[in-house]
């Protein structure tokens, strides 16, 4: 298939370049307004027009010209297909702490493609290894590819995969699991995996990057190295999540998996604890713990392996004006639990107390997280909170929407009875949610406490 289908250009210019049988990659001679522009054709930049084809010229500038009537384009040169070829795997030195790195695609895993501009998700953990060759001074690693996706298509399944991947690791005896992954959703794969890997006996680090691992800007290399590094070195065995800890290349933090939120579009230090602290960071080639209020390494330690998810759970955002039908049509889809994400201490409009009732009296288990993020809901203050308590709509304490929902779809992945699923809810499993509430100033400065 010509590779124009999915290179983002429009008709117009779809046409043109189908006409004159050029595809991306190929060099093409592009004439308008009695000036020649001769490169290779790339695809359309991400927000760029879709009848305007770029052309990156010899110089390595690309240009953008419109397709109209009067302009002519031109097959100057066959184009050759990208290859990556993979820089070789540095010496292993075995008495090192032994480290798996799994890759599951996005940034971390992908690279860009200097023919044409695109970032391709393309390169396995294998790949990743070769590129940073320092890993092998901090642990002896180990790769396997578990997917190759943006995170943003990673599902229920891929977690239950994922976490049997990585509990098969730690039964063979790994001291640390590192899961390269795409930034978008990986927030709630940390989170999955912190409810269905219990009682670890060493680190499991989830790592990305907003820059591929070939820019000279990339976050990759130092985030990798910081995961790799906590996860065969680090005394705490919990889901970690590791990122650079500010917009320099300085320090990678390590969040706990359940209480961590990408927060910026593009930042490097997109990621920060929500209502809590992050674990530990990396620096100059040390692990420094932040907090001594966690799970030990213990080699001696069973995993337990919880996997199921339910895909049978429905996010509602609740909004102003929001339509209470939208509760009844996901009552009728036959969905098991709902988590509504509502305003404030954890209250949705009185609208919707019909459609709540209704999806409770059905067994439905109907969850509320609030929309604010930080802080806790609490639903005794206000009459509207306790209609919601008294109809057995379950406060999710201070976990932000998308812990509570990746714990709602765990509960019911583990049990077909309501009330168990409740009890679940309930009970503190991975560290998800805290006993009281933390200074709201600290937290509110992203999680990070002062004087580290
Ligand atoms: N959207 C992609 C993903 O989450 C790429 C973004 C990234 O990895 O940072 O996998």
């Amino acid at each position: 298939m010509s590779e124009l289908e999915n290179s983002g250009y429009k008709e117009a210019a779809i046409e043109a370049l189908k006409k004159a049988e050029c595809d991306i990659g190929d060099i093409i001679k592009i004439t308008s307004k009695g000036k020649n522009y001769e490169g290779i054709l790339i695809p359309r930049s991400e927000l760029g027009d879709g009848n305007v084809v770029i052309v990156k010229m010899k110089s390595g500038y690309n240009i953008g010209i419109r397709v109209t009537a009067e302009v002519e384009i031109e097959k100057v040169g066959k184009g050759t297909k990208p290859a990556f070829a993979s820089p070789p795997l540095p010496k292993q030195n075995p008495s090192l702490p032994h480290v798996v790195i799994m890759s599951t695609g996005g940034t971390i895993a992908s690279r860009v493609d200097y023919r044409t501009g695109a970032v391709r998700s393309a390169i396995s953990a294998s790949d990743l290894h070769g590129v940073v060759p320092e890993l092998s001074d901090i642990a002896k690693v180990d790769t396997e590819i578990v997917f190759s996706l943006y995170s943003e298509n990673i599902t229920q399944k891929h977690w239950k995969e994922l976490a049997e991947t990585v509990a098969k690791r730690i039964e063979s005896g790994v001291d640390g699991v590192v899961i390269a992954h795409g930034t978008d959703t990986m927030a709630y794969t940390s989170a999955a995996l912190s409810f269905a890997l219990q009682n670890l006996s060493v680190p499991v680090i989830v790592v990305g990057a907003q820059r591929s691992s070939d820019r000279p800007s990339s976050d990759a290399a130092t985030n990798l190295i910081g995961a790799v590094k906590a996860a065969g070195e680090a005394p705490f065995a919990e889901v970690g999540l590791a990122m650079h800890e500010s917009v320099s290349d300085i320090a990678t933090i390590i969040h706990l998996g359940n209480k961590v939120r990408k927060c910026h579009t593009s930042r490097r230090d997109t990621f920060k604890s929500i209502n809590g602290f992050p674990i530990a960071k990396v620096k100059d080639e040390q692990v420094i713990m932040l907090t001594n209020q966690y799970l030990r390494r213990d080699p001696s330690k069973r995993l337990i392996l919880k996997p199921n998810f339910s895909e049978k759970v429905a996010l509602i955002k609740f909004y102003p004006g929001l339509d209470p039908a939208v509760i009844d049509w996901y009552v009728e889809k036959g969905v098991r639990g709902i988590l509504l994400e509502g305003s404030g201490l954890g209250h949705v409009s009185k609208f919707c107390f019909d459609s709540i009732k209704n999806a409770t009296s059905k067994g439905i288990l109907v969850a509320l997280a609030s929309q604010c993020i930080w802080g806790r809901v609490n639903m005794n203050v206000y009459d509207t909170g306790r209609d919601l308590l008294s109809f057995g709509v379950i406060p999710m304490d201070d976990m932000f929407p998308e812990t509570a929902l990746v714990k709602l779809m765990w509960a019911l992945g583990q049990t077909d009875d309501t009330q168990e699923a409740i009890k679940l809810l309930k009970t503190n499993i991975a560290g998800e949610f805290s006993s009281r509430t933390l200074p709201q100033e600290k937290i509110l400065e992203g999680g990070q406490k002062s004087g580290n």
